[in-house]
């Protein structure tokens, strides 16, 4: 990388020396400059706590280590931390909540941990909401619990509000409020030259535009979001859960419903198998609903009732909570450990055939000893995310009905050969189910196999985003296989 596109900074007296080195191997005194210049941390592999910070959330990329961690205390350390990879020519990427599914935050070269730059300040006069890069989906809601203002945001508590703004971000609110990245106002982001740029609709309104669904880890590194917040008090929930053998009619009147059912309602329905080589959990085949209603239990008992007509749950939840409960009966916490994702929208529902098809696959599953084991999920998708058009934001899967993801996992003491059946499953699984999508992919479900992932993630506003690239980030500094490149 060219030193010469960093004026004067921190690292100027010794560009030289550190340039001739090869990545990952600095000397040491490289090392400790940046340290001293840190008003955060350098964390080092021979350093206690380098196996706390140095670990990706998705073990699966576990092999990659970086040669060093800043644990950013400031967005100055950010600034300085990009201008110590300019200098010296290491790799370098961000981290903010680490759940890239692609492994993309994770590298051999510098790691630039975001996760203490989580303040949360939600302001009520103006009915927003600041956050810090590094704060996470429960960090968010526990602060905006007391004001009773909500933001559209993830299922996952864990997940950080980087990623999943930048790449779109969806829960089960998105049908009423839009997506994460439809409520953000403005953001500031640090840029490969070190400059700390604050963009909205005004300012900057390209980089703006890209950060809004053109994906985390492309053109800088955001340290700061604002969002629009909107009131909340009581919601409904339900959960629905079905022997497997009504999978194909749970899916047809769940689906059914969907495409006609009010913004305020959303869903998730998917089935699988439990982790199949724990005798305890063998074969443990599931098929469920679970959503959240703006509404009342009663009027949302009514909207159901086609689905439980059709297709009797052996055990059905239909309650009244507040919002703050809901989130908590919806949370889905994901432990650190293996998996894998491939992600296709849907124009229409998932047929008969294409429900049969799953269920088959999930017979097949190769099996693993992680529990949460292999399936697929629909995210209902519609409502208010339609309401903004493909090219508002950089976000293009406004026309779809479904959002289809299917997983797997496993863990550490699965062989090899099992891993390589699992992930080959996964790829057959999704190539059966490519017959129904529209050729769309999620980019927040980044999937490092799709190859025709830059017109799946971004589609006609692939040139625009390109565009962006080449005005604020000229020298591709900011890479990973699927990035964006001028
Ligand atoms: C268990 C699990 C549950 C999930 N649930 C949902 C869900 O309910 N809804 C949904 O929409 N998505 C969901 N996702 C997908 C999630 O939105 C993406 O994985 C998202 O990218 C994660 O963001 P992160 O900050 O946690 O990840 P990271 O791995 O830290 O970052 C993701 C990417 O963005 C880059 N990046 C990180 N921080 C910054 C920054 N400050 N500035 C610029 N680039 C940055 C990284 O380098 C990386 O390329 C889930 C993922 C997992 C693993």
């Amino acid at each position: 990388m060219a030193a010469t596109t960093v004026a004067g900074g921190a690292f100027a007296g010794f560009g030289g020396l550190v340039h001739a080195a090869p990545r990952g191997t600095l000397p040491d005194l490289a090392w400790n400059e940046l340290a001293r210049s840190l008003d955060g941390t350098l964390i080092r592999p021979e350093d206690d706590g380098y196996r706390e910070w140095g670990h990706p959330q998705n073990l699966r990329y576990d092999a990659r280590r970086p040669a060093g961690v800043v644990v950013c205390h400031t967005a100055r350390d950010v600034r300085t931390a990009i201008l110590f990879a300019q200098r010296t020519g290491i790799h370098l990427v961000a981290r903010s909540g680490g759940h890239s599914y692609g492994g993309y935050s994770a590298t051999r070269g510098l790691l630039v941990d975001l996760g203490q730059l989580n303040e949360v300040r939600p302001d009520r006069e103006a009915g927003t909401v600041t956050v810090g890069a590094g704060a996470r989906n429960s960090g968010i809601y526990t602060a905006l619990q007391p004001h009773n203002l909500a933001i559209s945001a993830g299922r996952c508590p864990t997940v950080g509000i980087s990623g999943l703004t930048l790449g779109g971000g969806f829960g089960f609110s998105s049908r009423k409020l839009g997506l994460t990245a439809d409520a953000l106002e403005r953001t500031t982001v640090v840029t490969a030259a070190g400059n700390s740029l604050v963009c909205d609709d005004r300012q900057h309104p390209d980089l703006f535009w890209a950060c809004r669904g053109g994906g985390g880890g492309n053109f800088g590194i955001n340290t700061e979001f604002t969002f629009r917040t909107t009131p909340v008090d009581t919601v409904a929930v339900y959960q629905l859960d079905w022997d497997w053998q009504d999978t194909p009619a749970a899916f047809a009147a769940v689906q059914a419903l969907v495409t006609q059912a009010p913004s305020a309602f959303s869903c998730r329905i998917g089935g699988g198998s439990a982790g199949r080589t724990r005798p305890e959990i063998d074969g443990a085949r599931k098929v469920s609903a679970i959503g959240q209603f703006f509404g009342t239990a009663d009027d949302l008992r009514d909207l159901l009732a086609p689905v439980l007509r059709a297709a009797r749950p052996e055990r059905t939840l239909i309650e009244n909570q507040t919002f703050w409960q809901a989130k908590d009966f919806l949370y889905h916490s994901v432990p650190s450990d293996r998996y894998a994702v491939t992600s296709r929208y849907l124009d229409r529902p998932l047929p008969e055939r294409g429900v049969a098809a799953f269920m088959e696959a999930i017979d097949a599953w190769p099996g693993s000893s992680n529990p949460d084991g292999a399936g697929i999920a629909l995210f209902a998708w519609g409502g208010a995310i339609a309401e903004v058009g493909p090219r508002e934001t950089a976000f293009i899967h406004r026309t779809a009905c479904f959002l289809l993801a299917s997983e797997t996992t496993w863990a550490v003491q699965d062989d090899a050969a099992l891993v390589t059946a699992n992930l080959r499953w996964l790829q057959e699984l999704s190539r059966t189910l490519d017959t129904y999508g529209n050729g769309q992919a999620y980019q927040n479900f980044i999937d490092p196999d799709l190859r025709d992932w830059r017109r799946a993630y971004y589609g006609a506003d692939y040139p625009r985003l390109t565009q962006v690239k080449r005005t604020y980030d000229p020298e591709n500094f900011f890479h990973f296989a699927q990035s964006i490149t001028g």
